[in-house]
């Protein structure tokens, strides 16, 4: 009995014995080199996860960075210049730099300027009601209002502001990842470049209905008139589908467009008040005043 309990044991032990040697020697062989670089790339990113930079997260980036040979077509959004400025420094090459961006929101179609022509009680979700119908309102672009852009936002960037029935994007928050933009089924939000103070100039407006029927459904959209194209100087406004476009690489904002937009879809956010000239009387010199 004692000796077929040490004999179990031996073979035990030396089935056990062997087993590790063959699960070392494949370990060994199929053992799959990581870089450890690709840790130290991963600590200077943001831990956001966020997808902005276009993968998963911040590990595959890192990866990413890590085997690429340069860092085109890879940057860290919410990181910005200065992360990747300290993720050249770990890997030893040249930094990149992009001009910071902010997301805006393409439509002022408030309550008070787009008003109610039905009512949905399906589910609160932007995408949904998008595939169902046209929304709530004559206009089959604008803004539905039931925040899938706040959903994805992971920077608490973004509300619903219960006035206007619109999205509000902090300038302060937000860090340009993109996730809104991808969410919204209307396309409705861009991310334009990031001026000094925050300032914007853009058209408010998605809508590419012809003018008459674009005015019936929102008063302040865009009709396609082109007085704002004809005034720009730099060639930054573009008509396309009854629709003007501000390219924000090439606008100047010397704020020339804004006036002269009929229905006021261009919006100008972070400038001073603008003064107007009133004529000028006998005796006395010109006279400005705010315009408002
Ligand atoms: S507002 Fe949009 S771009 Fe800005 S942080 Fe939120 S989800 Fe990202
Ligand atoms: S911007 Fe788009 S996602 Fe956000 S509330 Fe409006 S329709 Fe919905």
């Amino acid at each position: 009995m004692v000796t077929t309990i040490i004999y179990t044991i031996l073979s035990l032990s030396l089935l056990g014995a062997v087993a590790a040697v063959v699960l070392y020697f494949v370990a060994q062989r199929f053992k799959v080199f990581e870089d450890p670089r690709i840790d130290q790339v991963e600590a200077e990113l943001p831990a956001a996860n966020c997808g902005g930079c276009g993968f998963a997260g911040c590990r595959n980036l890192a990866e990413t960075l890590v085997k690429s040979e340069s860092f085109d077509g890879l940057f860290c959004p919410v990181g910005g210049n200065t992360v990747m400025a300290r993720i050249a420094e770990v890997l030893g090459r040249q930094a990149v730099t992009q001009d910071a961006k902010i997301a805006v929101l393409k439509c002022n179609g408030t309550c008070e300027y787009r008003p109610r022509t039905s009512i949905y009680d399906g589910t609160a979700s932007c995408a949904i009601a998008s595939a169902l119908y046209s929304g709530e309102t004559g206009c089959n672009y604008g803004c539905h209002g039931f925040g899938d852009c706040v959903e994805a936002c992971l920077f608490d960037a973004m509300y619903i502001d219960e006035t206007t029935g619109l999205p509000v994007i902090s300038d302060e928050k937000c860090t340009a990842c993109g996730a809104c933009v991808k969410a919204c089924p209307r396309n409705l939000i861009e991310l334009r470049k990031k001026w000094k103070g925050n300032k914007k100039i853009y058209v408010a407006c998605s809508n590419e209905d012809k003018g008459g029927i674009a005015r019936k459904s929102c008063s302040v959209a865009c009709i396609g008139c082109s007085k704002c194209v004809k005034v720009c100087t730099f060639d930054a406004i573009t008509l396309e589908n009854n629709l003007a476009y501000i390219d924000s690489d090439k606008c100047r904002l010397c704020r020339k467009c804004a006036p002269e937009c009929p229905t006021n879809s261009i919006i100008e956010i972070g400038f001073p008040q603008k003064k107007e000239k009133i004529p000028e009387t006998a005796g006395n010199n010109p006279l400005t005043v705010n315009k408002d």
